[in-house]
């Protein structure tokens, strides 16, 4: 579905009245059009499913790769920025990296094809756990794997611009798919590389998100 901008316009508009500010004023009358123009662009995401971002990015090339012996080799791609807005407050998410590994069955995605998936899945109101899921589902369909793993780390404007605790400012979630989940080897490597430890208490505090 596109993104009506016009309605966006209006809408700000009577946000501006109900904040009780005039939106004739000169600083403001252009700012329904300007907030419209940047939503479109911040949220360019929401005019594709998660089968569209799959399609628009599916150049993979066949690696000869072996994978006769259940082969553990995973390609990581680690911090990756992106932002996002989120869902509950419709306020900025930032400071975000977003960490994705797989376990290549014999189709491998170029790099900069990961990093594009990241940017356009962070473009939707969102929530972190599920931009780990959308990166995960997308990335199956495009290498034809389960075997995915997503690591994002992200701050929250709504939590530090609203005074709660800002010790837990930082929220990290774990997308753990296919082998990442079921293989305690294979997950300890990658909180190593997520983390360059591999302390059990930061595993402790680490979310899981593993639908
Ligand atoms: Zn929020």
């Amino acid at each position: 579905m596109a993104i009506d901008k016009e309605a966006i316009k209006e809408h700000v508009r009577g946000l501006l009245i109900a904040l009780g500010d005039d939106p004739d004023r000169e600083g403001l009358k252009d700012t329904p059009d300007r907030v419209a123009r940047m939503y479109e662009e911040v949220f360019a995401g929401m005019n594709y499913t998660n089968e569209e971002i799959a399609k628009m990015y599916n150049k993979t090339f066949c690696e000869n790769l072996d994978v006769s012996k259940s082969s553990k080799d995973m390609v990581i791609v680690k911090d990756i920025d992106i932002f996002s807005y989120c869902e509950h407050h419709m306020a900025l998410m930032y400071d975000m990296k977003v960490t994705v590994a797989y376990i290549p069955q014999g189709k491998v995605i170029g790099l900069s094809k990961i990093a594009r998936i990241a940017d356009m899945v962070g473009r939707r109101l969102q929530l972190q756990e599920r931009i780990g899921s959308d990166i995960a589902e997308i990335m199956s369909m495009i290498v034809e794997t389960e075997d995915v793993a997503v690591v994002i780390e992200g701050t929250h404007s709504c939590m530090t611009s609203r005074g709660i605790k800002k010790t837990s400012a930082t929220t990290k979630t774990y997308t753990l798919r296919g082998k990442f989940k079921k293989d305690a080897d294979l997950k300890m490597r990658l909180l190593i590389e997520t983390t360059g430890n591999s302390s059990s208490n930061l595993a402790e505090k680490m979310i899981i998100n593993d639908d």
